[in-house]
């Protein structure tokens, strides 16, 4: 099963990945992960992605659907994967449609977190200190908001449009908001 978390940044897509990846027994791909990594490691894509992560604006769709091309074909995705933090354009969510198809798959759920503004600032403000995350800072958090309404939010509709999207009130307690993606998924 193919599963894709959508969400702003700060709506727990983390969060509720890893809990849903668990009971299901498939892996995260989180493309924030893995950059984060290979920032910390300074590997050639690290290197290529720091300034424009910590800017808080979105790596080139290339750079992705290279390292989701990558995930992809490892054996243990094999059963399929949860999506996190992938797909936020809508290149990216026809590259991603055309890399499931080569080996016979589909997205087939797409779970959208909803949550406002002002929660996110919280969130963010409240992870800044705990994982001191460069691109939690206000300036790129603005930034990150705007990358996230201008260009990710119209994939939803993209989404919408092939198949329909499964939206989640993502506020409340990280048990409550899983009970609801639990339901929604069925496991
Ligand atoms: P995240 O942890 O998912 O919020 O990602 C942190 C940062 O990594 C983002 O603000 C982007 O700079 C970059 N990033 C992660 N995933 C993507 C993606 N699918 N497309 C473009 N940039 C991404």
């Amino acid at each position: 099963m193919d599963i894709l978390l959508m969400g702003p940044p700060g709506a727990g897509k983390g969060t509720q990945g890893v809990l849903l990846a668990g009971r299901l027994g498939i892996p995260k791909v989180a493309t924030g992960d893995l950059l984060r990594d290979a920032v910390k490691n300074a590997t050639p894509l690290g290197l290529k992605a720091k300034a424009v992560m910590e800017s808080g604006a979105l790596v080139s769709d290339e750079i992705i659907m290279g390292i989701v091309g990558e995930e992809l074909a490892k054996p243990s995705c094999a059963r399929g994967v949860i999506f996190d933090g992938v797909v936020r354009t809508i290149p990216q969510a026809e590259g991603v449609a055309a890399l499931l198809a080569g080996i016979g798959r589909k997205i087939d759920m797409v779970i959208f977190f909803d949550v406002t503004d002002q929660e996110i600032l919280g969130r963010l403000e409240k992870r800044r200190t705990i994982e001191g995350r460069a691109d939690d800072d206000p300036a790129a958090v603005q930034r990150r908001l705007v990358a996230y309404r201008e260009q990710t939010a119209p994939v939803l509709a993209w989404y919408e449009a092939r198949g329909g999207v499964t939206r989640i009130p993502a506020v409340g307690t990280v048990d409550g908001i899983a009970g609801q993606v639990r339901d929604a998924v069925g496991r």
